[in-house]
């Protein structure tokens, strides 16, 4: 095994797109535990949109990542030597390991996952914060019931897909909207989304009437800007918007939709959730997608991209291109 630690660390704060200037890829030596202190080869990262917002400066639900800090990440690995009581070598674990590929831990918000029950990137897709995300802010911030349209943006990446399984699973009607061809029909034949609207290439408020005859009771928001725009419009009576993200405007100075008043007109509620403040219920949430796993009523979906720490940058920027269907993940080799 190397004993070097790559790593990906913070060169200057983006401006707008990331490039590759805004990264420096350094070499360390691995890390040795102190006593109760642990190391962990990372073997997977997750790769999220939200990583775009922690290189802002300013007011946000976490910390900036600092000018040469090591990229703050999750990521699945295994326990190469320990100095701690509760964790063993050979152990998988999950948590915030950052980009590289030793990390040093004393056990805070690090988490030993069960291989054989799933394969180790599922605990950062549907067993993971997607999978939470998904399950919290749909029930508990969007509280679908049987029949209601359940909209979501975003839909042919993780937490989208999942958004619309578990819609279904409760009964409703899973509308998704994603860009391109291959993404609506995956979304409709594999995953089992009742409809799905290809936004690059069809009028999306004109489908939106298609698919959302009578308008939209939850709508679970990843995008932002137009999209969320257009599902403005198309709001039920008592409409519940889920606002988890907006990687349209993770690039660009953000501007709020111009037509926020057909929340009035519609009674509608829109509400920011951040999963991390269900972090008390996570068992009860991974307990239930574990179980639709298992049932087969709930698929997790990941794209795995193979490389080294240095493939970081660019692996990143494919969620901005939209290169990714469900889960997106650095498979980190030796
Ligand atoms: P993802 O959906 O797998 O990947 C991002 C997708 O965004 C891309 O595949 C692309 O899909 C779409 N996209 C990228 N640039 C776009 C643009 N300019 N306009 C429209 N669509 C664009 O990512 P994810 O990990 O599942 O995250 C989804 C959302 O959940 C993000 O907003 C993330 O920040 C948020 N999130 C929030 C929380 C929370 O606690 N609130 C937790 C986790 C994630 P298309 O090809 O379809 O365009």
């Amino acid at each position: 095994m190397t004993t070097v630690n790559t790593q990906c660390r913070l060169a200057a704060r983006p401006a707008e797109m990331l490039t590759a200037s805004n990264w420096t890829i350094v070499e360390e030596p691995k890390p040795i535990a102190a006593e109760g202190q642990f190391v962990v080869h990372v073997d997977y990262l997750s790769i999220d949109p939200a990583m775009r917002t922690w290189l802002n400066a300013g007011r946000s639900y976490v910390p900036p990542v600092e000018i040469g800090e090591v990229m703050r990440a999750l990521g699945v690995g295994h326990v190469v030597e320990s100095r701690h009581p509760g964790f063993a070598v050979g152990d998988d674990v999950s948590g915030i390991f950052g980009v590289q590929r030793f990390a040093v831990s004393d056990g805070t918000e690090v988490n030993k996952i069960d291989t054989a029950l799933a394969p180790a990137p599922v605990y950062l897709s549907a067993l993971g914060i997607s999978g939470l995300t998904a399950y919290f802010g749909l029930l508990d911030v969007g509280r679908p019931e049987p029949g209601q349209t359940v909209l979501v943006s975003g839909a042919a990446g993780s937490v989208g897909s999942i958004v619309g399984q578990i819609a279904r699973i409760k009964g409703c009607r899973a509308v998704g909207i994603a860009g391109g061809e291959e993404k609506r029909r995956w979304l409709v034949e594999e995953v089992g989304f009742d409809a799905a609207i290809d936004y690059k290439n069809a009028d999306l408020r004109k489908e939106l009437k298609t698919y959302a005859p009578d308008g939209v009771d939850v709508y679970f928001d990843n995008i932002g800007g137009a999209t969320l725009e257009a599902a403005l419009n198309r709001l039920a009576h008592g409409a519940r918007i889920v606002l988890c993200g907006a990687v349209s405007q993770y690039n660009d100075t953000p501007r709020g939709p111009s037509n926020y008043m057909q929340l009035l007109v519609a009674r509608a509620s829109m509400t920011g959730f951040v999963i991390f403040d269900y972090a008390k219920r996570y068992p009860e949430g991974i307990a239930q997608l574990a179980n639709w796993l298992n049932s087969g009523e709930l698929q997790s979906h990941e794209q795995i991209e193979h490389g080294d720490v240095g493939a970081f940058p660019d692996t990143l920027l494919k969620l901005f291109r939209g290169e990714n269907t469900g889960k997106l993940i650095l498979a980190l080799g030796e």
